[in-house]
Formats: structure tokens, sequence, C-alpha cells
């Protein structure tokens, strides 16, 4: 089993994969391709909190044989989204990290189901969550195995999708003593911007970052905008370490 403490160490922990798993081509090559560009985990999402119900809803249970597979062959850890406790149990003895979306960060019969699993949550933050209802969901599940994940939140500043607030990142790492991770793929919303929103919230001090990464970007059924290159996350991987050793 993965620990916290294993994931969380001075190197910024990088988790990349696609938005949504297609098939047990596209996440085998996604995998192989995050891998050799310096991931530690692969972003793997069988069951999608769609806005619409008309909306993909992921390929379900079918996809974990594919996951399976991209983890031997890559030998990345392997992170995986659960909404319903029936998730966290499908998908024991296959993901190393489960992670508890924004839409679910209050569904607190989710998180009092993972108080007796041992593996590390990551924990998005809701989108206009404060820091005490965030400390408090990550209470329920048990603060100890919990990496916090700034999604971005909704502000005024309505230019991007959502805003990164990386403010609220510094308080939980400073005075709460949390790790926290930055998605710049849900704040931007767009591709051209990931990058960017990548880098500043390594250099402000993140404990790692969770990207949406495709071969193809044109390709992915959900998030298709803001989904960046292979060669793209490759180059914020390079920069990160460059960043990390020069803080
Ligand atoms: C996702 O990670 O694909 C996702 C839906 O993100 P969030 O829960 O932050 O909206
Ligand atoms: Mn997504």
């Amino acid at each position: 089993m993965i620990t916290r403490s294993q994931l969380i160490t001075n190197q910024p922990l990088i988790i990349g994969g696609p938005c949504s798993v297609a098939s047990a081509e596209q996440i085998m090559r996604i995998a192989l391709g995050v891998q050799k560009a310096g991931a530690h985990a692969l972003r793997s999402q069988l069951w999608k909190p769609r806005t619409k119900p008309s909306s993909f809803q992921g390929v379900g249970d079918e996809g974990l044989e594919w996951i399976k597979a991209a983890k031997k062959a890559s030998g990345l850890a392997v992170a995986m989204e659960v909404m319903t406790p029936e998730h966290v149990e499908k998908v024991k003895g296959l993901a190393d990290i489960l992670w508890i979306g924004a839409r679910n960060m209050q569904n607190y019969e989710l998180l009092k189901s993972l108080q007796q699993d041992q593996r590390p949550v990551i924990l998005k933050r809701a989108f206009i969550a404060t820091m005490s209802e965030w400390l408090g969901a990550a209470d329920y599940i048990g603060k100890d195995k919990v990496i916090l994940c700034e999604r971005g939140i909704r502000t005024g500043a309505d230019a991007m999708r959502f805003t990164l607030d990386l403010n609220s990142m510094l308080v939980a790492q400073h005075d709460h003593h949390m790790p926290v991770i930055v998605d710049p793929s849900h704040t931007a919303g767009r591709r051209d911007m990931v990058e960017h929103l990548a880098l500043a919230g390594i250099a402000a001090g993140a404990n790692g970052l969770v990207i949406e990464t495709h071969y193809d970007p044109e390709e992915e059924m959900v998030d298709r905008d803001q989904t960046i290159t292979l060669k793209t996350f490759e180059s914020i991987v390079k920069k990160t370490s460059y960043i990390r050793e020069t803080l």
C-alpha cells in the first residue's frame, strides 16, 4: 500500500491522465506517455459526475480491467474518483489513491465510508467551499490521509472557468499543515492556460499537480478544451523540477 508520506515528499506529486477513461488502448497509451514524461500517478476516471444526465457518464465497471493493465505496464500508482461507497469497494486492489470530486466534497456518507480505508484520499474543493467546510470534509475522511486539491472556485472573475485560489492553498498548508495539490485543468477550462497555472501553483509551493492529459486532446470525450498534450505535460514536469530546485 502507498501512504500519503510516500506521495508527498520534497518533490511535487505529479498526476496525469485523461479526464475520462475511454478504452483499453487509450488508457494504456496515456499511462505509458505520462510515465515517460515523469508522472508518478495516473488519473483514471471510470464514473463521471456530469452536470446533465444526458452527458456521457463514464465507461463504468468495464474499464476496471483496462486500468489494471495500464497500471501493470506503466508501474504508475493509480488515482481514481469514487462517487459511492460501492465504488470504494470496486477499486480495492486497483486504486492506490482515491479521490473525491468537487461535487461530492460535502457528501458526508461517502466521506465516512472512507474512514476505515487506509489509502490516501485526494479531496477536491467544492466550487465555493470555505476553508472550514473544506477542512471539515477532510476530518470526515481522516485528515492524516487526505491530500487537499485546489481546483478553482467560483468568484466574480468569470473570464476563466474558475479562479485558482492559491491564497487558500497557502493557508491550508501553513496554518493547517495539510498538503495541497493544484488542478490547473479544471480551473482554466482552456488548454492554453494550463501550463501557466500549473507553474504558478508550483512556484507558490503546491505539493503537486493533477493535470488532464491526452495523446490527442481532440479525441477526449469530456473536458476536451482543457486537456493538454503529452508534450505540454512533459514541459510542465521539466519546468516544475526547475522551479522547485530554484526555490
Ligand atoms: C475531474 O477531475 O474530471 C472533475 C470533474 O473535477 P472536479 O471534481 O474538480 O470538478
Ligand atoms: Mn475533467
